[in-house]
């Protein structure tokens, strides 16, 4: 048996680890990491925010990124179902698609550089204490599976992506799965595919086909397109028996966007399939130990936050740690890297869930009153706490949410029909509905200086009367001070606590 003692041992090199190992050598502290995999290695994951970009530029790699000739990437284009829809939103910072396996090799030999000391080995256990404060592990050297070598450390950082190793060891919490589990994405990379004309040629292309059914478009060099097809578990099995067979389907059926840009197109690595990959793992942070990275969450990867998530999560995690070793203090201050680490999260997981419920209404926020905000959240800026954007967002889900208490039927779809359409209409501020044994009372409350109902609101009402008739439906529009008073059962939308 070996023995070796470092301030920190880090489990995993990819953008995680390593990025965290890097900002720890910053702080002077001595760090282990450790790696299971030789790379290069393939791995998902290769289109960067905005603010994977400022990270990578404040490690001082962007001479590096532009040697390796990684894709500058413009922004991110959606294709809406059918291609009857589209909308563009730019990153306006510095950012790239990259080759994973070049790219995580690039991370590692910045923690390297700096001093971190790597070790190829599979860590196998965690050691801890009597009272169960974590004091290091143990790994099997790759050149040397006869050995175990115990690493003694102030902290270990769990970097081992989609493996949780400290959630397997019991230490974090059990893998929950979240909303976005029960999907499979298959990939591969392709030449000779159609790209985005003129100066969003490098742009990431996301061809939206049905609720959760999906596919990606990643320039990842002057010939190679990443391409990869996301399907619910359910939709996978009857479009083949294997990956293969599957993303020949997803060319051919998803979108007639992939179908006619992928006509031509050759393919260049078998396809890989990863499933269930949304989970979250809870608690993360401990006495001596914390997660970075994928190793405790991973949500529909439809933004592209990964690779910027484990980044920005590392530098957070390196300040943490330095300042816990300092003071000794590290369950409180874990405690708040953890607090930090979820809040950011849940901006990002109610972006993908209202962009999933209301893809016709993102796209309209993309351009509306809140597109500066929109464009920040797809930069990877969540981790600011709830901005308006956000705030808008939840009050929708929330309002959705209790449409489903409406029953079934004219009430329900007449709500539905108000809930999809409601940032359409200027000046209204609510719109509450009453349902009774003679029928439906929907009443929009207009904001205090425009009592008047705009043309589009208009419009929409005569719609809703002539689809649902007079004798069931009454249509008002009331004050704030008006609708105070009123005793309205159902809130469709409720935007009077947001101005
Ligand atoms: P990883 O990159 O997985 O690194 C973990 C490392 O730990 C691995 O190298 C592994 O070998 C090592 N390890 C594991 N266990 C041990 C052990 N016991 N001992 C030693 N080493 C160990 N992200 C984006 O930013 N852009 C995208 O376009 C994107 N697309 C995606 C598409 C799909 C379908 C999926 C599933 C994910 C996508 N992601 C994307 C997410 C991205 O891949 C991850 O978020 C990112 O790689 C997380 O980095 P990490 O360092 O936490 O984990």
């Amino acid at each position: 048996m070996q023995r070796a003692s470092f301030d920190v041992v880090v489990v995993g090199a990819g953008p995680a680890g390593a990025v965290t190992a890097a900002f720890l050598r910053d702080k002077g502290l001595s760090v282990l990491l450790l790696e299971r995999e030789r790379f290069p290695r393939f791995h998902v994951g290769e289109s960067l925010t905005g603010t994977a970009g400022d990270l990578l530029t404040s490690l001082g790699l962007d001479d590096t990124m532009e040697a390796l000739d990684f894709v500058p990437k413009p922004g991110v284009k959606v294709y809406g179902r059918g291609a009857k829809s589209e909308f563009y939103v730019p990153v306006l910072r510095p950012t790239w698609q990259v080759r994973r396996a070049e790219f995580d090799d690039v991370l590692l030999d910045v923690a390297k550089s700096r001093g971190a000391v790597y070790r190829l080995g599979s860590v196998k256990r965690v050691l801890s204490d009597d009272d169960g404060r974590v004091r290091g592990v143990a790994y099997v050297p790759r050149d040397d599976e006869s050995q175990l070598v115990e690493v003694d450390a102030k902290v270990v950082v769990d970097a081992s992506g989609q493996h949780a190793f400290l959630s397997t060891q019991g230490i974090a919490g059990h893998r929950q799965v979240e909303a976005f589990n029960r999907q499979i994405a298959v990939f591969s990379h392709y030449e000779g595919v159609e790209r985005e004309p003129s100066d969003n040629g490098s742009a990431t292309v996301i061809l939206y086909g049905d609720t959760l059914h999906w596919a990606w478009m990643i320039p990842i060099s002057s010939t190679t397109v990443s391409i990869g097809v996301v399907l619910p578990t359910t939709t996978y099995k009857r479009h083949g028996a294997t990956p293969q067979e599957v993303m020949d389907w997803g060319l051919a059926q998803l979108h007639p966007e992939l179908t006619r840009r992928t006509k031509d197109a050759t393919q260049m690595e078998p396809v890989r399939a990863n499933r269930n990959y949304s989970y979250k793992v809870e608690p993360f942070a401990g006495p001596g130990w914390l997660c970075v990275g994928d190793s405790h969450r991973f949500s529909d990867p439809i933004f592209s936050f990964g690779v910027s998530f484990a980044m920005t999560e590392a530098k957070v995690a390196a300040d943490a740690i330095a300042e816990a070793i300092e003071h000794g203090d590290d369950v409180e201050r874990f405690a708040r890297y953890e607090a930090w680490s979820t809040s950011g999260h849940e901006v990002a997981f109610d972006l993908i869930r209202y962009f999933w419920k209301f893809p016709g209404f993102f796209a309209f926020m993309t351009r509306g009153k809140h597109a500066h905000d929109v464009i920040r959240l797809l930069a990877g800026d969540c981790f600011d706490g709830e901005i308006e954007a956000t705030r808008a967002m939840r009050e929708s889900l929330r309002d959705a949410a209790s449409l489903e208490a409406i029953p079934d039927g004219p009430a329900r779809k007449i709500a539905e029909r108000v809930h999809e359409r409601y940032d359409f209409f200027q000046g209204v501020e609510a719109a509450l509905l009453d349902v009774d044994d003679d029928g439906v009372r929907l009443s929009f409350v207009m904001s205090d200086d425009d009592g008047d109902m705009s043309d589009s609101l208009r419009d929409f009402e005569a719609a809703l009367m002539e689809d649902f008739g007079p004798n069931r439906l009454a249509i008002e529009s009331v004050t704030r001070d008006a609708a105070a008073a009123s005793s309205e059962r159902h809130r469709i939308f409720d935007r009077r606590n947001l101005r």
